[in-house]
């Protein structure tokens, strides 16, 4: 009885290795192209985490014509929840971060090296244990649940390392022979990993984010096939990353520590190492203490809440972008129009310690993404979104083409109005267009400088009197403002009233800040010659005298 005869017996049907080789060619692509993967479980929401990852991993594939692909890690089935998938393919789909590759819905799935969920190629993965029990690399352990109990209460009690190694590794020991006849009286066993470690030795490595890391040799026979049949994490990623052609395994940093285990394995398996790129994970400032984003207490963790407030998911990659990448900033100022997916991104300048997730830079990129859309984009946008989250705000905008003159002003010019970071946002920045939203509120006119009864009345029946002409431009609605101003003993310019502020009794621009508020019961708005255009000289007629009655 040899090793061989052993994995026969355990693996009777398994496949040679080499029919996986030639099945799964190495891929034909240009040099220097980068393949790499997003491998979630399926086990919940989607993380803001999961998508930073996702996005790196397929702007680095992009940008180097690689190839992107998404792989299911389900082999842990107690975790698992229903419709995890295609929770997972949906969430992508929504930031536009979709894989070139792998899972396309709960069972459906694109390209050549599939199946791309973990629980479909379990005749794979026992083809490679086959191997290494024939190489003498892997054996059965028939430690029960209870050994490993007793294992660590000594390790705890002798205050020694844990783990199965070196003289703990019961198993590792016995004769083929022993183990034969052990798995022939039908006693249950799952296959460990042989390590041929040693963990007074250190091993030297360099990660592409975190840089040179030095860690203790891995001497852990840890566990490669189940009871269940199905691989655990560690060997399932060497399999697959293999097979599929990984070049770079871009992952989160808890993974870090293992990667001495993992090289150990590709080098057991006579496979080719990817290179490793660590994210750090995203953080965020808790009162002045800098802790993980945590799906528990933020809800900004969950990917599907930016959807539910109206984020638009373009605004979170372009900020993801951000706090990937610290040049991407000074990138994006030098390059206001450009789409993001021009900028490079590189890996080796991510944060090691974790960048930090600020919401209110996050609504200001929100602010200028929006900025930059069309008005029939923003209709569209806040529309649907307003279908599905603010009734009240849907039925404002139902009335399309005035919705597009109200979204048009100060937009398609050098400096857009900038009040929108997020779909929630629009009703309270657009109702008061609206004569019915308007009217019903109970509005508090907050006057400025100037506020006196007499006076404010006086400015409104004046200008609608002598001044307003709805023909006019923008140059000549102005200068009227300003005629109307020195005729009322204000000063036509700033700057006059600030070299002899006792000749006048305020200026100008407290003129314009009463008719802004009148108008709309705001002191701050885009553009108010063009609101006065939506508006008409009829509604602006209407607005002034029930500004006027406010005082009343
Ligand atoms: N399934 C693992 C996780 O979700 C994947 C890690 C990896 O990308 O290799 O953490």
């Amino acid at each position: 009885m040899d090793y061989k005869d052993l994995a026969n017996l355990i693996f009777p049907e398994a496949k040679e290795i080499a029919y996986y080789e030639e099945k799964y060619p190495r891929r034909n692509l240009k040099e220097g192209a980068i393949v790499t993967r997003f491998a979630p479980s399926p086990t919940g929401v989607m993380h803001v985490g999961g998508l930073y990852q996702a996005l790196i991993a397929k702007k680095i594939a992009n940008q180097t014509e690689g190839v992107f692909f998404l792989r299911i890690e389900d082999t842990d089935q107690k975790r698992e929840v229903e419709n995890g998938v295609s929770g997972i393919v949906t969430s992508l789909k929504d930031f536009a971060i979709e894989p070139h590759e792998g899972m396309s819905s709960e069972t459906e799935e694109i390209g050549n090296y599939g199946p791309y969920k973990q629980s479909q190629r379990k005749e794979i993965y026992q083809a490679y244990a086959k191997y290494m029990i024939e190489q003498g690399k892997a054996y059965p352990c028939f430690c029960t649940p209870e050994d490993g109990e007793q294992i660590r209460a000594k390790q705890e009690a002798a205050k020694i390392r844990p783990g199965y190694y070196g003289v703990w590794a019961k198993c590792r020991n016995h004769t083929v022979e022993e183990m034969a006849e052990r798995i022939k009286k039908g006693e249950s066993y799952i296959i460990r990993f042989k390590s041929p470690g040693r963990e007074d030795k250190k091993i030297k490595h360099k990660d592409v984010i975190k840089g040179n890391v030095e860690f203790p040799e891995n001497d852990q026979d840890i566990v490669i096939i189940k009871a269940d049949g199905l691989p655990t994490y560690h060997f399932a990623h060497a399999v697959d990353d293999h097979l599929m052609g990984t070049t770079h395994v871009i992952r989160g940093d808890e993974w870090l520590s293992s990667v001495p285990l993992h090289l150990q394995l590709f080098y057991e398996l006579g496979f080719k190492a990817p290179k490793y790129a660590h994210i750090a994970p995203i953080m965020k400032n808790d009162k002045g203490n800098k802790r993980k984003l945590s799906k528990r207490k933020d809800p900004e963790a969950a990917a599907s809440y930016y959807e539910e407030v109206g984020i638009p998911a373009e605004a979170v990659k372009e900020y993801l972008f951000n706090i990937a990448n610290s040049t991407f900033e000074n990138w994006r100022r030098a390059n206001p129009d450009k789409s993001m997916e021009e900028f490079e991104l590189q890996l080796n300048k991510m944060s090691v310690s974790g960048a930090l997730f600020d919401m209110v830079k996050l609504l200001d990129v929100g602010k200028t993404v929006i900025s930059k859309y069309t008005a029939e984009k923003v209709y569209e946008e806040a529309y649907n979104w307003a279908e599905k989250h603010e009734e009240e705000l849907a039925n404002l905008l139902r009335n399309k083409e005035y919705a597009l003159k109200v979204f048009g002003i100060e937009r398609g010019n050098k400096k857009p109005r900038k009040d929108i970071a997020k779909w929630s946002d629009v009703k309270e920045n657009i109702e008061y267009m609206y004569d019915e939203a308007f009217d019903k509120k109970e509005q508090e006119y907050p006057y400025q400088v100037i506020k006196e009864k007499e006076e404010v009345q006086k400015i409104l029946s004046l200008y609608i009197e002598r001044y307003y002409d709805e023909n006019d431009d923008k140059q000549t609605w102005f200068n009227k403002i300003k005629e109307l101003a020195g005729e009322m003993g204000y000063a036509k310019e700033v700057k006059e009233f600030k070299a002899n502020p006792e000749k006048y009794k305020a200026h100008v621009g407290d003129v314009s800040t009463v008719l802004r508020v009148a108008l709309t019961a705001r002191t701050n708005t885009p553009d108010m010659y063009e609101i006065m255009q939506v508006l008409g000289k009829e509604r602006i007629i209407k607005r002034f005298e029930k500004a006027k009655q406010f005082f009343s």
